[in-house]
C-alpha cells in the first residue's frame, strides 16, 4: 500500500481502525486461487459507507490481481439514522434529506486509484445475493448491525466463500458491554458450523478460514 493511499484511508470517514485495516489489506493482497483456475479473484464488501475500508481491501485486491466488489445501499444503517449513535450530518443529500454516502465513495475510489479493480453495487445485499453466481474468495461483512441485518448478509453471502477462501466480519465483540451482539453472533455461528476456523483477529476483526462446505 502506497503511503498516499494509507494517508487516505486515514482521512476518510468511517469507522475502521488503521490496524484493523491494514490487516484487511494484508489479506486481501494475499489472495490467491489455485492454478487450475482462469477467473480472477473475487473480493466482496458488504458494507462501504464512505469507502475507508474499500481503500484497504481496494488496494489490496490491486496488488494481487483481484476484484473487489463493494456493495452499499448508501443510505446508511440503522444506527446512522438522525437520532442514532453514529449519525453524519455532512452525509445527507440536501435535496432529498436522505443520507447519500454513494458521491463519497465514489471519490475515495478514485482518490485512491483502485477504479480500475473496484466495481461498486448499490442496491440490498440479500436482494442481490438473489442474482449471484460466483465463487467469492473473500467476503468482508461489515453491513448493518441488526440481527436482521447481520444474519441476513451472512446467510446470504457465506455460502458463496469457497473452500479455502476467507470470511471476515467486523465489530466482533465478545463482551457485549463493548458493542452489539449480532456481529459475534455470525462469528460464532460460523465457528460452530465446523465449516471454518480462525485466520486471524485484529481488534474487533475476525477473519475466519473455510474448511469445508456442508451446509453453514
Ligand atoms: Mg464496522
Amino acid at each position: 500500500m502506497l503511503p498516499a493511499q494509507a494517508q487516505l484511508a486515514r482521512e476518510t470517514r468511517g469507522f475502521m481502525p488503521e490496524n484493523e485495516g491494514m490487516a484487511l489489506y494484508n489479506a486481501a493482497s494475499t489472495i490467491s486461487l489455485t492454478t487450475t483456475e482462469k477467473r480472477q479473484p473475487i473480493i466482496l464488501e458488504i458494507g462501504a459507507w464512505c469507502g475507508k475500508s474499500t481503500v484497504y481491501l481496494g488496494t489490496g485486491a490491486k496488488q494481487c490481481g483481484a476484484l473487489l466488489i463493494s456493495l452499499d445501499h448508501h443510505r446508511g444503517s440503522e444506527e446512522q439514522q438522525p437520532g442514532w449513535e453514529h449519525f453524519d450530518d455532512t452525509v445527507i443529500d440536501a435535496d432529498t434529506g436522505r443520507i447519500d454516502t454513494l458521491p463519497f465513495w465514489r471519490r475515495t475510489v478514485e482518490s485512491a486509484d483502485i477504479e480500475d479493480c473496484v466495481i461498486g453495487i448499490v442496491g440490498n445485499s440479500t436482494t442481490v445475493a438473489q442474482i449471484w453466481n460466483t465463487p467469492i474468495d473473500m467476503c468482508f461483512i461489515d453491513g448493518g448491525h441488526s440481527e436482521t441485518a447481520a444474519w441476513g448478509d451472512f446467510n446470504a453471502w457465506s455460502p458463496f466463500v469457497r473452500i479455502g477462501g476467507l470470511l471476515a466480519i467486523h465489530d466482533v465483540f465478545p463482551d457485549p458491554r463493548d458493542g452489539g451482539r449480532p456481529p459475534f453472533e455470525i462469528y460464532q455461528a460460523a465457528l460452530d458450523s465446523g465449516n471454518w476456523v480462525d485466520h486471524l483477529c485484529e481488534g474487533s476483526l475476525r477473519i475466519l478460514k473455510r474448511i469445508s462446505a456442508v451446509l453453514d
